[in-house]
């Protein structure tokens, strides 16, 4: 009897040892893992500069706070910084903080311009956010039995700039929307769609928010997913692969779009400490200071290239290591997601009976190959067992 609280349809599967893209579990099972904690391990699990900086960071200093001037964060941030559109960073240490975060400066910058008392932002249907009360009022979903809800976000629908022009009133203020809907069962932007968006705003002083949280980080292939699009936000979300596996969260904005967070409006009391910082700075070194952008899109390519030999893959969409297949029915995700992982091979459910395969950003051509094979044999357990 467990006494984790229940929330999870959890693997029977407890994993206690990782090496790049291999785990393994309490009964010495390996799995090629392409779930890689749900686009988080970047690197790879074990990566030798994760390990060293963890070592080398504790023996220094693992928290401070906010408290006092650290250069590590303003290092990590000064990088981020230079590799976008950003001039200023907050660090948290989740997603869904980072999301809360950025509803805070879209509400602060209506506040302090006087926009509107009530400022709204337009969100998407079939989005994920996270799971704050924030978070699930934006996204929609995940809310029964949580009312009352964050009030002030509207949904439009997902590539459709029609819905959103409908939803534009006096009090829009921001609009918050993944790139790539992750959770949504890997939806991607169209090409002009984020276009009109940052026109949109552009036109009616609204700010343009991406999250980022799963896309981020190299998953697309660039460094931010919006760097496929040439469309820059005025604020953006990360976590997840930024910390290669350790907890973090940020949050990037230009300085106009964060001018309304004055000292003492918002904080964190990890946000930004030491040890996250150096995990977030090796990260993005092994991350801009190699070649692993190029590496994930030859490696996405030679993927799509395989799974499009699997005749029963009826769909898949994908950006960089961002990859989504749905089977043909009565096949579901669920299936093919336990088949399989009794195959050896971990991938993740989402969405519209989407399975998602996100590997880390190291997994070479020769893993892929063996991706397929157990794909392959996954496909053919589930079809005969039917399900
Ligand atoms: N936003 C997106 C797009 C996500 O994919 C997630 C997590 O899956 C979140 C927000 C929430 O992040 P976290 O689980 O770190 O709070």
């Amino acid at each position: 009897m467990t006494h984790i609280m229940q929330l999870y349809n959890r693997y029977p599967i407890d994993l206690i040892e990782g090496d790049g893209v291999y785990v393994k579990d309490t009964k010495g099972r390996k799995y090629l893992d392409f779930c890689s904690g749900i686009a988080t391990n970047c690197l790879g699990h074990s990566h030798p500069a994760l390990l060293k900086t963890l070592r080398v960071q504790s023996k220094k200093i693992i928290h401070t706070s906010n408290l006092f001037r650290s250069h590590l964060a303003e290092g990590v941030a000064s990088t981020l910084c230079d590799t976008s559109f950003a001039e200023c960073v907050f660090f948290c240490n989740s997603g869904t903080e980072a999301i809360e975060t950025a509803i805070k400066i879209v509400r602060r910058y209506a506040h302090r311009r006087s926009l509107s008392a009530t400022p709204e932002i337009i969100t998407f249907e079939n989005a994920f956010h996270g799971r704050s009360m924030g978070a699930i009022s934006a996204s929609g979903k995940g809310t029964e039995g949580f009312a009352p809800l964050l009030p002030g976000f509207r949904q439009a629908r997902f590539n459709d700039i029609d819905s959103v022009k409908a939803l534009i009133n006096e009090n829009t203020t921001g609009i918050l929307i993944e790139p790539v809907q992750g959770e949504g069962g890997i939806v991607i932007a169209k090409k002009g769609f984020l276009q009109q968006l940052r026109a949109l705003c552009d036109k009616n002083d609204i700010l343009l928010v991406f999250d980022e949280i799963q896309t981020g980080i190299g998953r697309s292939g660039k460094l931010w997913a919006h760097q496929n699009y040439h469309v820059d936000p005025d604020v953006m979300t990360s976590a997840k692969g930024l910390g290669g596996g350790f907890p973090i969260g940020a949050v990037l904005a230009t300085k106009d779009a964060c001018s309304g967070m004055t000292i003492g409006s918002h904080g964190s009391t990890f946000g930004g400490n030491p040890l996250a910082m150096a995990m977030a700075s090796t990260v993005l070194d092994n991350v801009l200071n190699t070649p692993l952008l190029e590496h994930v899109r030859d490696v996405s390519a030679y993927f799509i290239d395989k799974l499009t030999t699997i005749k029963q893959i009826r769909a898949i969409r994908s950006l960089g290591l961002l990859v989504g297949v749905t089977v043909d029915p009565p096949i579901t995700n669920t299936a093919m997601a336990t088949a399989c992982s009794q195959n050896g091979l971990l991938a993740v459910r989402a969405n519209n009976n989407t399975l998602r395969f996100l590997p880390p950003l190291i997994v070479e051509r020769h893993h892929v190959d063996e991706a397929i094979k157990k794909i392959k044999i996954a496909v053919k357990n589930s079809q005969e067992k039917n399900i």
